[in-house]
């Protein structure tokens, strides 16, 4: 596999934002183009105008973007097999479908949307699924029941015609997926689909096989939805006589119950993004605040395991252990909990400065000037309490204090630790912080914990209260680093303010 030069490509269609099984269609193929030192394909399968939707190529490009998944030809990215958008390529197509006629794999199909539809609604009244092939095509009005002069005076007279294959009859066909091996399927239950349309589009069908022939695709690699279609597939690139690339249908992604594909529906009602990047009313990933190493990382186990413990995995590392081989064939359910970890993961991993600006960020939409989150203390503070956090988000919450001083306190933890004696206790707390010069951690620590053994009064009764007036809350980290890092006259300041208040 090796010596060949392996080419895969991601073909989505324009009709909407991507959802994450595409984004995980488009990382597999990523990953596997990579590892194999192959080319990276972005092909716009945009032949249904009917269903395009404006800004969905744009979309599709930024969320590869940002997932760092860049591909190596594409629109706007010449590569010797362009355009990379199907309506671009619309010329081509027609040939192909004359082709298959010529070869007798296909033929002219007359048959009008009410004779169709008639038989349709015939069938279903009967509880059965009206199929068009081998067993009523000589029934239907075609190319292969009508004369040759019947069906040259048809086209002549630009009557509306489609371009169907001829499905074969009583044929095992033995079809190879690289993910679930041998598949056997007999033709007979097969639909003569249409591959060409009198509006001189091909469907995605005939396109699709195309231009995966002449973008010389080794391998293709999509999601199962498609495996129906691989059959189909199969036949054509006999039909045309070309080698066929090697298939992988990857495994759905279920639904955090384990049972159906995940949808929107399942996103919205359980409150997580679908969607990479924010769409319309939508919220992506990135907007929910998700590193992208992150998305990256839980889709690449949507489906794939390393087939050891290890479950953080870089991009790079991605590549390297990424094989088809390790790609399961039963469906993955999606576990919104687990996206969580891999965010609360990734961010630790991150370097206190990076975190430090993007918290700046969130500082500066709370109206703090640049003076007030200085580089240095905003980094200090995201160092101390980044491991109780799994987005940016969270921070402010588990920060606050550190840079506004408290207006109110919980209920709760004021019956707890407010009793009758503490105002004093805290007051005395207050003029011994006062009186120090040194106000290092390590100092105030020593002076409050020989106080508290001086005038034997229990820790309980001086510490709990102190963080609360201190932090406004029973949270936070080591009180005395707080103390150092807020400095004596605000922490001053905030012991009085309370014993007024409280
Ligand atoms: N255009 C199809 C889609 O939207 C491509 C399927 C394939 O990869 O063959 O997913």
């Amino acid at each position: 596999m090796m010596s060949e030069n392996i080419r895969v490509r991601f073909a989505p269609s324009p009709t909407g934002p991507l959802h994450i099984g595409g984004v995980r269609t488009a990382l597999f193929n990523y990953f596997f183009a990579k590892k194999h030192g192959g080319t990276f394909v972005l092909r716009i399968e945009d032949t249904d105008q009917n269903r395009y939707v404006e800004g969905a190529e744009d979309y599709i490009k930024n969320a590869l973007d940002w997932c760092n998944i860049p591909f190596d030809e594409g629109p706007g990215k010449e590569g010797g097999f362009g355009p990379y958008r199907q309506s671009e390529r619309k010329d081509l197509y027609q040939n192909f479908a004359d082709q298959l006629i010529k070869n007798g794999h296909a033929y002219y199909a007359f048959d009008t949307p009410e004779t169709l539809d008639f038989h349709r609604k015939d069938h279903e009244a009967k509880g059965k699924t009206f199929i068009y092939n081998w067993h009523n095509r000589l029934k239907l009005s075609n190319s292969l029941s009508l004369t040759a002069e019947e069906v040259q005076k048809k086209l002549d007279a630009e009557a509306p015609y489609v371009i169907r294959f001829k499905s074969p009859q009583d044929r095992e066909l033995v079809l190879n997926d690289a993910v679930r091996g041998e598949i056997r399927i007999d033709s007979n239950i097969l639909d003569d689909k249409i591959l060409f349309k009198s509006d001189g589009m091909p469907t995605y069908h005939l396109a699709n096989i195309v231009d995966d022939h002449l973008m010389q695709i080794t391998h293709v690699i999509r999601g199962e939805e498609w495996l129906p279609s691989l059959a189909l597939h199969h036949l054509l690139y006999e039909a045309f006589g070309w080698q066929k690339p090697v298939f992988a249908h990857l495994p759905l992604i279920l639904k955090p119950t384990g049972k159906g594909k995940l949808s929107k529906r399942d996103a919205d009602k359980g409150g997580f993004p679908i969607f990479p990047l924010s769409w319309e009313t939508s919220k992506g990933y990135r907007e929910a605040g998700y590193f992208p190493e992150a998305v990256v990382n839980f889709l690449a186990f949507l489906g794939w395991n390393p087939g050891t413990e290890q479950e953080l995995f870089a991009l790079d590392e991605l590549t390297s252990a990424f094989s088809l081989e390790r790609v399961n064939k039963s469906g993955a359910r999606f576990d919104p909990e687990k996206t969580r970890w891999y965010n609360q993961q990734w961010l630790q991993r991150k370097s206190d400065a990076e975190l430090a600006e993007l918290f700046e960020s969130v500082l500066s939409d709370k109206g703090f000037s640049s003076t007030e989150q200085d580089v240095g203390y905003v980094t200090t503070v995201v160092s101390l309490i980044k491991e109780r956090a799994s987005f940016v988000q969270d921070f402010w919450d588990l920060a606050d204090f550190f840079f506004e001083a408290p207006t109110s306190y919980p209920e709760k933890a004021v019956k707890k630790q407010w009793k009758e004696d503490t105002p004093n206790i805290l007051g005395k707390v207050g003029e011994l912080l006062a009186g120090l010069d040194d106000f290092s951690t390590s100092h105030i620590e020593k002076t409050v914990k020989d106080w508290i053994g001086n005038q034997e009064l229990s820790f309980g009764k001086v510490m709990p209260p102190l963080r609360l007036v201190i932090v406004g809350d029973m949270k936070g980290p080591d009180l005395f680093v707080i103390m150092e890092l807020l400095g004596k006259e605000e922490c001053v300041n905030r012991i009085h303010w309370a014993i007024q208040v409280l």
